[in-house]
C-alpha cells in the first residue's frame, strides 16, 4: 500500500519536480503525461508512447488539461478518469468546459489516492452500481451535489472562487474546496460498497449512528435548527451532525485529507527534529510514513497532530487560513479509526493492465 509518489521529470538529466496536474516540465519544457499503471510521469514523444512494452496515447482531452494516458488497445480515446465522467457539459460551451477541466484535476487526484490506498474502483461502465461522475454546472440547471447508486454528482460552478467562497461563508464552513467535495461524495460511495453491503455495518452504526434514520427529516432539522452548540465534542464539522451518512462521508474525506498530506510530507523526506525545534513537547522525531498499516492508526494520528500543527503555522506565515482548520476530538478519532480499519481490511482486487486501477474480484466474476 504505497503512498502517492513524488513525480519527477522523465527527461534524462532534468529530474525536475512535477505536480500531478502538469502537462509539461517547468524546468526543461518537456511535454509529460501521467501513466497510471506505473504511477510515473512519462515523456510525450508523439501520438504513440511506449511504456512497459505497451503502446499508450495521450488522453483525447489533453487540450482540456487532462494529462493522463490511455492504453492504445482500450476501446476509447479517453483515459480511465475521463471515462468515469458519465455526464459532462455540452461540447460547444467553452465556459462550462473550462470549469470541467478544473474539476477533473481534483477528480484525478482523488482517483490516484484511492488507488494508492488499494481501494477497488469498479467503473459504472463495467458494472451496475459502479463508480461514475455527473459533472454539471448550476449556472445552467439545478445541480445537487451528492451520490446515488455509485454516481457522484458535482456542481462545476464550485470551481469558481467567488461562488464557492460565498457558499463557504454563508454556511459558516472553515474549508470548502472542489477536492473536498470529491472526497466527501466518494466517502458516500465507499460506505455503501464497503460497509453497508458487508458485516461491518453493525459496528459502523454503533460509531456513527443508524443510517436508516430518515434523511429528509435530517435535512429539514439541520437547515431549520443548525448543528447542536456542542457539535465539536463529537463531530468533525457541523455538516457531519446532520445524518450518520454525512458524518461518515465527512470523516472519510478527512481521512483522505490527512493521509494525502502525510504522504506528501513523507515523499519529500520531511522530518520534525527535536534538536532543531524549540517546541518542548515534540517527541523524539516525527517522520510521517508514506503508508500506515492496520496497527498504525495511533502513529498516524500522532504524526498528523504534529505535522498539521506545523503546516498551520506555515500557512499563517503567508497570511493564509490554517491548512487544517479543524480539531479532532476523541469520538472523531474513533470514527477515523473505524475508517482506517475498513481501508486496511479491503477485499482482494484485480489490477487492470489497461489503467492500473483495482477492480473488485466479484465484479470481475459477474462481468464474466
Ligand atoms: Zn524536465
Ligand atoms: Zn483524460
Amino acid at each position: 500500500m504505497p503512498g502517492m509518489k513524488l513525480l519527477i521529470c522523465p527527461t534524462p538529466d532534468c529530474s525536475g519536480l512535477l505536480y500531478l496536474e502538469d502537462l509539461r516540465c517547468d524546468t526543461c519544457g518537456a511535454e509529460v503525461a501521467y501513466h497510471t499503471l506505473s504511477e510515473t510521469m512519462v515523456a510525450v514523444t508523439g501520438p504513440d508512447i511506449e511504456v512497459a512494452n505497451r503502446l499508450w496515447h495521450p488522453c483525447v482531452n489533453r487540450d482540456r488539461d487532462c494529462n493522463w494516458l490511455a492504453a492504445d488497445d482500450s476501446s476509447t480515446d479517453q483515459c480511465f478518469s475521463c471515462r468515469l465522467t458519465r455526464v459532462r457539459p455540452n461540447d460547444n460551451d467553452p465556459d462550462a468546459l473550462e470549469r470541467l477541466a478544473e474539476a477533473e484535476k481534483s477528480k484525478r487526484r482523488v482517483l490516484v489516492q484511492l488507488n494508492s490506498l488499494g481501494l477497488p474502483i469498479d467503473p459504472y461502465f463495467e458494472s451496475d452500481g459502479g463508480l461514475g461522475f455527473d459533472l454539471l454546472s448550476s449556472e445552467y440547471e439545478k445541480v445537487t451535489i451528492g451520490q446515488a447508486n455509485g454516481i457522484v454528482t458535482i456542481d462545476l460552478a464550485e470551481t469558481l472562487d467567488a461562488h464557492r467562497e460565498r457558499l463557504r461563508v454563508a454556511l459558516g464552513e472553515p474549508y470548502r474546496t472542489m477536492l473536498g467535495h470529491f472526497r466527501h461524495e466518494i466517502g458516500h460511495y465507499y460506505e455503501w460498497v464497503l460497509v453497508e453491503q458487508t458485516d461491518k455495518i453493525e459496528q459502523c452504526r454503533q460509531i456513527f449512528g443508524d443510517e436508516r434514520a430518515s434523511y429528509t427529516d435530517a435535512i429539514d432539522q439541520h437547515y431549520s435548527n443548525g448543528a447542536p452548540p456542542n457539535w465539536r465534542d463529537s463531530y468533525i464539522s457541523e455538516y457531519a451532525t446532520m445524518h450518520p451518512w454525512e458524518d461518515f462521508a465527512e470523516c472519510f474525506a478527512h481521512y483522505l485529507h490527512i493521509t494525502d498530506t502525510l504522504d506528501t510530507a513523507a515523499s519529500a523526506g520531511m522530518e520534525l527534529v527535536p534538536g532543531r525545534s524549540v517546541v518542548p513537547a515534540l517527541p523524539l522525531a516525527v517522520g510521517p510514513r508514506d503508508s500506515y498499516g492496520a496497527d498504525d492508526f495511533d502513529a498516524l494520528m500522532d504524526d498528523w497532530h504534529w505535522i498539521s500543527l506545523f503546516f498551520n503555522r506555515v500557512n499563517r506565515s503567508m497570511g493564509k487560513a490554517d491548512l487544517y482548520p479543524f480539531s479532532i476530538s476523541d469520538p472523531v478519532v474513533d470514527k477515523l479509526r473505524f475508517i482506517h480499519g475498513v481501508l486496511t481490511d479491503l477485499p482482494r482486487t484485480r489490477v487492470s493492465e489497461l489503467d492500473g486501477f483495482g477492480r473488485s474480484i466479484d465484479s470481475q466474476d459477474t462481468a464474466g
